[in-house]
This record gives C-alpha cells, structure tokens and sequence, in this order.
C-alpha cells in the first residue's frame, strides 16, 4: 500500500514540542487529530513567490479559476476551481504552476468527485478553493 493512502500523516517532533502540543490538546479539551486538523485549516502564510524560470523577473500572486477534467470511468467531469493562488509571470504573462502542488491539487479535486459519486451525488461543477481546502472530521 502507498503511504500516502494510509490513515496516519507521521510529523516529526521533538520532545518538547510534543509536549507544547499534548498541552494544548489538553487545555483546549480537543483531541489530537482535531488539534492537528484545526490548525492547518487556519494556518495562513504568504504564498512565497520566485523569479520567473524564463525571464529572471520578479512573480506575483494571482488568483484566477481553471478548468478541471477528472476522468471516471466512461465520463469526464468537468469541474471549475475558482481562487486558487499562483504564481504569475506579468512579462511573460504566463501562471507559473508548480508541479507537485498541480497533482496534489488535482487529487484533492479527483477526491471530491469520487466522494460525491460514492454517495450517489452530483458531482460538483463548481468549486471555490478556499471550500475546498477546509479539513472535514473523521469519518
Ligand atoms: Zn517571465
């Protein structure tokens, strides 16, 4: 089995910050999974930006939707993901999409798909990052 199909996501900590987080789990009367869930869904950071590999100039930070495709079985789903964050390149006017985090993304949207086809649901034809990236609980 693939371990990113697993149920555990291993971080490693070192004695200390183990306690800071059972201490917190503890106080804030939340188990740790719910603890660990909460503060990624409301970690926020800028999106750092880089140069441009074609033109050396400076990036910056859009937010435009795209059109997905998500083939299952004998049909393709076409889904709309609005405001997700890229890079852009204004000189070369290109987004600027990084590889890793387009196949994550891309089976973070395949997830939804499924998940509603499971249930007997619609598949959605739109979605909004922000939504889409919000922790559900176990189930
Ligand atoms: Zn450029």
């Amino acid at each position: 089995m693939n371990s990113e199909n697993q149920k555990y996501l291993v971080a490693s900590l070192n004695e200390r910050n183990k306690v800071i987080a059972k201490l917190k789990s503890s106080m804030f009367s939340i188990e740790m999974d719910e603890l660990v869930r909460k503060a990624i869904d409301t970690y926020a950071a800028k999106i750092p930006t880089n140069t441009c590999h074609q033109c050396n100039e400076q990036t910056v930070m859009t937010s435009k939707s795209m059109n997905y495709g998500i083939p299952f079985k004998e049909e393709t789903h076409n889904i709309i993901l609005h405001n997700f964050p890229r890079e852009y390149c204004q000189h070369c006017q290109m987004d600027i999409l990084e590889l890793r985090t387009m196949a994550i993304l891309e089976e973070l949207i395949r997830f939804e798909v499924l998940h509603s086809l499971k249930y007997e649901k619609k598949p959605p034809k739109e979605l909004d990052f922000k939504d889409l990236i919000a922790m559900s609980g176990e189930e």
